[in-house]
């Protein structure tokens, strides 16, 4: 059994964090910390840690976090100019909330995908 984290929470408003969309599968709403203009997050409603422990029956749910990626991308203006999603998995990926999550972000030229 996998240890809930406060995205469980926030799925179940227990936390009153507004979300920008919720349905059977999936929920999103903004980064706590925005690291640019638009950062979202975009989760399973099911806990998984990491990506990692993806199963085959997740494939709709992992599906369904893209479409809703796409959805709120045009919601915040952002889906002509560009956006970029990332899910971190694990301590070199620089996860640090282990409920999968993935993050929609956008609002200006990110720049390379990676910074060493
Ligand atoms: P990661 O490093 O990929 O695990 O990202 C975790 C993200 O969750 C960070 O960008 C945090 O700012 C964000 N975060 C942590 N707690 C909350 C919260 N209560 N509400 C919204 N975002 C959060």
């Amino acid at each position: 059994m996998s240890e809930e984290t406060i995205f469980s929470k926030i799925i179940r408003q227990e936390i009153p964090t507004p979300l920008l969309y919720q349905d059977e599968l999936v929920t999103a709403f903004r980064d706590i910390a925005p690291r640019v203009e638009s950062h979202i997050l975009i989760i399973p409603n099911k806990l998984i840690p990491t990506i990692n422990d993806v199963e085959e029956e997740d494939e709709l749910t992992l599906g369904r976090m893209i479409t809703v990626a796409k959805k709120l991308a045009k919601e915040e203006g952002i889906d002509e100019n560009g956006y970029r999603l990332i899910i971190n998995c694990n301590r070199d990926g620089g996860q640090e909330v282990y409920h999968i999550h993935m993050h929609l972000l956008g609002g200006r030229a990110l720049g390379p995908l990676v910074s060493v």
